[in-house]
C-alpha cells in the first residue's frame, strides 16, 4: 500500500497535536518565571536572573541554518530545536515585558490560528468562504460602530499597523491626488510613527512630499503650525492631501490634538489619517473614549489587534470611512481584475477582502480576533485595558517621588516615560542596562527632542499590580546605583 508522509494518519495526527499543545501550555505556565530577556541565560525557563553575559550557542545556530535534509526527522527533535531558538529572545510575552510595545499574545488566539490553518479555506473573496468572511467583517463591523464610523465604513484585517498604513496612505493619495501625485504634500510630527513615513515613500511619494510639523512642549502636534505649513504649501502651488494624526505615539502614548486636527483637515479638504496602532482600542474603556475624542472624524484609522487586544503578533487593522475609494486605490487596472477568477460572483452583503488590500491569497485572519472576543467577552478586554491604565497612573505617580527621576509627561494612556534628573544620555543608557540586568523586567530607551527617554510600555494582558511593583522597585533601586 503507498503512503504518502505529507498525510499523516489521524493517530499521528492526535501525538502530533498534543506534543505541540503541550509545549504550548509548558510555555505559558513558564511564563509567570521567565527572566525578561532569554537571550542572555542558559536556563530560560527558569528563575535564574539574567546576567547579559552569555554568548548566543554557535551549534545551535548552525542546526537552525542548515539546509534542510533529503530525509525525514522526528517531529520531537525539531520541536526541541524551535523551543531552544524560541527560548533565545527578549521575552516579549511575559509580563515582564514593558519595552517597546506588548501584546502578550493571547492563548485562545494561538488556537484559532491553528484552528484557522487546518481548515485553510480562502478568503481572499467572499463567495469561496462566505461565512467566515461574515466573521471577519463582522468583526470589522463592530470595530466601525466602535469608532462611531457612518454606515459606508469599513476595513480589513491586515498583517500589522504597517500594512494597514500603507494601504491608508495608497487610499488617500488616489483619492485626493488622482494619477498625478507630484505635487502632492502630507503633514505628520516627528513624534509620527515611522511606518507612516516608510509607507508613504513605498507609495510613491518623494521624502520632500512627506512635512514634519513641530510639536508642543507636551509632544502634541502644534495645529496652528500644520495651518501654516499647508497654507505656505499651497501657496507654492503644491498639493496638500493627507493630515496623519497619532492617537498614542509609540514612545510616549502621546495623543495629538484629535479634534482641532480633525477639523483643520476637514477645512483643507484632507484626508484625515489615525495612527491609533498603539492606542486606538482604549476607545473600548471609557477614559480612552474620552481622550481619543475626535477620531470619529477620521477618513482612516489604524488599529493593532497584535497590540491592544493582546493577540499573537502578525494582525492589523485598518478601518475606512468609506470603502469605495479603499477599494478604487486597490483595484488592477480597468475592469479586468483577473478573468480566472470569473466563475466567483460575489455576495452583496460582504465585502472581497481581496478587492481593499494588495492581497489575494491570505491567511483566514478573522478567527484569531472573532473568537477570542466572543469567548471571552469584550468586558474582559475592557477590564484588562482599565487595568493598563490604572497601573501606568500608578507607575506614574510611583517613580514621580522619586528625587532621583525626572517625569516629563503624565500618561495619556499606558505608557510613562522617565530618566534620572541628574546625568546625561550616557547614565540614562547605564541606568536602562541596570534596569534590564535584573532580569525581571524589560523596559526600553527612545530619544525625545534629542535627549535619552526611559519608557514603561504597560499592555500585556499578562501583567498585573504585582509585575508592575516589582518593576518600580528595580527601578528606584538601579537609581539609587547612579
Ligand atoms: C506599532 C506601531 C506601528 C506599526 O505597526 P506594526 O504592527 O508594527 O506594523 C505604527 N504606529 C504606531 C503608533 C505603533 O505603535
Amino acid at each position: 500500500m503507498t503512503t504518502y508522509p505529507l498525510e499523516p494518519g489521524p493517530e499521528q495526527m492526535q501525538e502530533l497535536g498534543q506534543a505541540a499543545l503541550d509545549w504550548v501550555t509548558r510555555f505559558v505556565e513558564g511564563l509567570a518565571r521567565a527572566p525578561s530577556d532569554g537571550r542572555s541565560t542558559a536556563t530560560p525557563s527558569t528563575a535564574t536572573p539574567s546576567t547579559g553575559t552569555q554568548s548566543p550557542d554557535p551549534a545551535l545556530r548552525e542546526a537552525l541554518l542548515a539546509e534542510p535534509r533529503e530525509d525525514p526527522s522526528e517531529f520531537g527533535v525539531l520541536l526541541a530545536l524551535f523551543g531552544a531558538a524560541a527560548a533565545q529572545a527578549i521575552e516579549t510575552a511575559g509580563p515582564a515585558y514593558l519595552g517597546y510595545v506588548p501584546g502578550g499574545g493571547l492563548y485562545v488566539s494561538a488556537l484559532a490560528e491553528f484552528l484557522a490553518r487546518g481548515a485553510n479555506r480562502f478568503t481572499g473573496l467572499a463567495a469561496t468562504a462566505p461565512e467566515l468572511a461574515a466573521m471577519e467583517y463582522g468583526v470589522l463591523r463592530w470595530l466601525c460602530r466602535t469608532f462611531s464610523l457612518p454606515q459606508t465604513a469599513g476595513g480589513l484585517i491586515t498583517t500589522g499597523g504597517s500594512m494597514a498604513t500603507l494601504s491608508a496612505i495608497v487610499a488617500a493619495r488616489h483619492d485626493r491626488l488622482g494619477e498625478d501625485f507630484s505635487a502632492g504634500t502630507l503633514y505628520l510630527s516627528a513624534r509620527t510613527h515611522h511606518s507612516a513615513a516608510k509607507a508613504a515613500r513605498i507609495a510613491g511619494l518623494p521624502a520632500a512630499a512627506v512635512r514634519v510639523v513641530p510639536t508642543t512642549v507636551d509632544l502634541r502636534m502644534d495645529v496652528a503650525a500644520a495651518s501654516q505649513m499647508i497654507a505656505a504649501d499651497r501657496q507654492a502651488g503644491r498639493r496638500p492631501f493627507l493630515l496623519v494624526a497619532t492617537a498614542g505615539s509609540t514612545d510616549t502614548g502621546t495623543i495629538d490634538p484629535l479634534g482641532d486636527l480633525g477639523r483643520l483637515a476637514a477645512r483643507e479638504g484632507l484626508w484625515f489619517h489615525v495612527d491609533g496602532a498603539y492606542g486606538g482600542f482604549f476607545q473600548l474603556t471609557r477614559r480612552g473614549r474620552a481622550a481619543l475624542s475626535g477620531v470619529e472624524a477620521a477618513d482612516s484609522i489604524v488599529l493593532d489587534p497584535h497590540k491592544g487586544l493582546f493577540l499573537p503578533y502578525g494582525t492589523g487593522v485598518l478601518l475606512v470611512r468609506d470603502t469605495a475609494p479603499l477599494r478604487a486605490a486597490h483595484s488592477g487596472d480597468g475592469d479586468d481584475d483577473g478573468s480566472y477568477l470569473q466563475d466567483l460572483s460575489g455576495d452583496h452583503e460582504l465585502p472581497d477582502f481581496s478587492a481593499l488590500g494588495p492581497e489575494l491569497s491570505r491567511d483566514f485572519r478573522g478567527l484569531r480576533v472573532w473568537l477570542p472576543l466572543r469567548m471571552h467577552g469584550v468586558g474582559a478586554f475592557r477590564a484588562a485595558l482599565d487595568e493598563k491604565l490604572d497601573l501606568a497612573a500608578h507607575a506614574h505617580g510611583d517613580l514621580a517621588r522619586d528625587p532621583r527621576l525626572e517625569l516629563p509627561w503624565p500618561p495619556d494612556l499606558s505608557t510613562v516615560a522617565f530618566r534620572l534628573r541628574r546625568g546625561d544620555d550616557d547614565a540614562n543608557l547605564r541606568f536602562l542596562d541596570r534596569i534590564n540586568a535584573s532580569g525581571h523586567v524589560f523596559s526600553s530607551s527612545t530619544r525625545v527632542g534629542g535627549r535619552v527617554l526611559l519608557r514603561l510600555c504597560i499592555l500585556s494582558h499578562r501583567t498585573h499590580l504585582v509585575h508592575v511593583d516589582q518593576a518600580l522597585q528595580i527601578i528606584h533601586a538601579a537609581a539609587r546605583e547612579q
